[in-house]
């Protein structure tokens, strides 16, 4: 089983399929395409049933139940592209055995180094197989080893025939890393009852909770008068703009936050006197708390609106996504299957919030249950990103381990 997964790892992130968050079409580079079709293909040639891709990209199907009841239908997720902001092209992954510890030079040339000193994590992998980078690019573990521990798992049933399981549907997305990957995934021809996105990182990792997300765009209009005979007539919108931003908490944000702690985040400023247009990103784990965040920029434009004249400053908020877990809560099966599943492969499962989101979540909010669970992948987005191949072992495990169990209830 390990040859195989690692086969078929090494196989796929030598496959560029990076996506675009400026493209306009979907999906939004045609290389996911491509891939798409490759993984039509190896399900195909898997023997699995309903196999299809449609015009956005979207791979699914099903292996179909081998007991004689009703069980339940699962199924698994994983997303087909990598970061559109570091180069996933020309992935040349080094498979480094018996990992003797301390530095790890990923590129001779450029000095790029996978040292413990910065990723102290490293020092809990010695004697484990790693599979790195060369340094010049992603390695795409996030979330090709999802792809390749959902496929290496469904095969392992398929050719253990005596192993009991009900009907269980995959599905492999595009466009994830940019936000848009359920966008138009179908959750009624996908046809399960609850499913699990494969897109954690440190083994053991069971993640029912994400942000409660929504984007703010706080605009402000100035009156630009010559600065030598401004007195009571010029509105500066840079400096209101300043004042603004300096009544937000000065510590609630994502550079001093973690775990369940949420934030407000400037990512954008432009300006000039007549006009100065801020962004932020607004997250909350918490609900209430989430809306009070809103609340909160929308009273403060309230009181500056007081002081220097109505309509100077104007907020707009948009939600992005919400926290699964008020879905998950409502169906605890699905968490207490995939906890099971992880103890049986002999982990602790463990509940660090995400702190972004994922598909599941919104996948939970249209019907279809849908926590995360790891991969065995680490440092993603970045040239640092390597797997532990026992612990992408251990997620195929789990998928197996989770298919028993969905069958026994
Ligand atoms: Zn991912």
């Amino acid at each position: 089983m390990q040859e195989k997964l690692i086969n078929r790892f090494l196989k796929y992130v030598q496959i560029d399929t990076m996506s675009d968050d400026t493209s306009t079409t979907f999906p939004s580079t045609k290389t996911q395409l491509e891939f798409a079709k490759m993984l039509l293909e190896e399900c195909k040639a898997l023997g699995l049933e309903d196999v299809s891709l449609d015009e956005y990209g979207y791979v699914m199907a099903t292996l179909p139940s081998n007991v004689t009841y009703d069980t339940d239908i699962v199924g698994f997720i994983a997303h087909m592209d990598t970061v559109p902001d570091y180069s996933g092209k020309n992935v040349k992954p080094h498979v480094v055995k018996d990992y003797k510890g301390g530095d790890l030079i990923l590129n001779a040339q450029t000095g790029v180094t996978l040292s413990p000193g910065q990723f102290p994590i490293l020092n809990d992998f010695i004697g484990e197989t790693l599979i790195t980078t060369d340094g010049t690019t992603v390695l795409g573990g996030d979330d090709k080893a999802g792809i390749a521990e959902i496929l290496t798992a469904i095969e392992y049933l398929i050719n253990h025939p005596e192993i009991p399981h009900g009907t269980i549907r995959i599905g492999f997305t595009p466009d994830e890393e940019i936000g848009k990957g359920v966008d138009y995934f179908n959750v009624k021809k996908f046809n399960a009852h609850f499913a699990y996105t494969i897109d954690g990182g440190l083994v053991g990792e069971l993640q029912c909770e994400n942000f409660n997300a929504a984007s703010a765009t706080v605009s402000f209009e100035g009156i630009s008068v010559h600065p030598g005979d401004a007195k009571g007539k010029m509105k500066n919108s840079l400096t209101i703009a300043c004042e603004y931003q300096s009544l937000l908490p000065a510590d609630e944000v994502p550079e001093l936050t973690e775990g369940h702690e949420g934030f407000y985040h400037l990512h954008d400023m432009k300006g000039t006197l007549e006009h100065t247009e801020l962004h932020y990103i607004i997250r909350d784990h918490d609900k209430t708390k989430f809306e009070a965040r809103k609340a909160m920029m929308l009273s403060l434009a309230d009181q500056l609106n007081q002081k220097y004249g109505k309509d100077t400053i104007q907020v707009t908020l948009k939600d992005s996504y919400f926290n699964m877990k008020e879905i998950i809560d409502q169906h605890p099966r699905v968490m207490a299957l995939a906890e099971k599943a992880i103890q049986n492969v002999g982990v602790t499962p463990l509940h660090e919030p995400i702190r972004g989101g994922t598909d599941g979540a919104r996948l939970s909010f249209n019907g279809l249950p849908c926590p995360n669970i790891f991969t065995g992948a680490y440092n993603y987005h970045g040239k640092y990103e390597f797997t532990v191949v026992n612990h992408m072992l251990l997620a195929t495990k789990t998928i197996i381990e989770l298919s028993k169990l969905v069958a026994q209830a």
